[in-house]
């Protein structure tokens, strides 16, 4: 089995998976840091990219082309969009959209532009592993649509119609840019967020309060799946 990346888009998320990597090697490249090591046997390469799209596609690619990894897994937090998302739930999105992408003056939809898809879907087999540590582990794993944007959205009439126009789940700033890049390239992904707040008024003091114990769910999840992978 070859290498799997393993990314967040902020310190606080990807910190508990470092923590328990062995061999650690830190490289320093594009202005960032990218972590090898060896989790119970899996060689992985984690990085936080920083926050938003051109952060996220910029390590998605580095972390495919220069430290080939040949899967790609995703690990953190987001807005609820779904009523039935409460903070602390898991969401693994099935398709990643991009709300914030419009050229509809030329009567392209929400979210397309020529060449591109409005909704990139994730890897149905990886989600299958995600499902079965659910079940192993008795936790409830949701799925479905998440959608990405260069926005902290605060504001219960945008989270609103996104919900409308993208049929969204939940919404955050980097996992349809990765979506994007890992499709580009071949490289199967997974993108899994613990619900960090609601997208609404409350969100950004939601969002400090909750920041790391729900990265810390969606991490916890993440290793699981790695061990799950390396014993397949
Ligand atoms: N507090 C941080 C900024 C966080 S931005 C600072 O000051 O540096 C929010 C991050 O969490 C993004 O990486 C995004 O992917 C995710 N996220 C969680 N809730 C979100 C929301 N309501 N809207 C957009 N992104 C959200």
């Amino acid at each position: 089995m070859g290498k799997i990346a393993i990314m967040g888009a902020m310190p606080e998320e990807i910190e508990p998976i470092i923590a328990t990597l062995h061999d650690l090697r830190e490289t320093e490249y594009a202005a960032n840091v990218y972590y090898e090591g060896n989790y119970k046997g899996q060689e992985v390469v984690v990085a936080y990219s920083k926050i938003g799209k051109v952060f996220a596609t910029l390590t998605t690619a580095i972390l495919i082309e220069r430290f080939c990894c040949d899967k790609l897994l995703f690990s953190g937090v987001a807005g609820a969009i779904n009523k039935e998302l409460k903070i602390g739930d898991l969401i693994m999105a099935d398709g990643l959209c991009q709300h914030d992408l419009d050229i509809t003056a030329f009567g392209h939809p929400y979210g397309f532009v020529p060449e591109g898809d409005v909704c990139i879907w994730a890897d149905s087999w990886l989600k299958q592993i995600a499902k079965k540590v659910a079940y192993d582990k008795n936790l409830i794993l949701k799925e479905g649509i998440i959608a990405t944007g260069d926005q902290f959205v605060a504001s219960s009439e945008r989270k609103e119609w996104i919900r409308q126009t993208f049929k969204a789940d939940a919404l955050e700033m980097e996992g349809a840019a990765v979506a994007v890049v890992c499709a580009s390239l071949d490289v199967p992904f997974f993108v899994l967020r613990a619900i960090s707040d609601s997208a609404d008024m409350d969100a950004g003091f939601d969002f400090d309060e909750f920041l790391k114990s729900s990265a810390k769910l969606s991490a916890n999840f993440i290793l699981s799946m790695v061990e799950k992978l390396k014993n397949q």
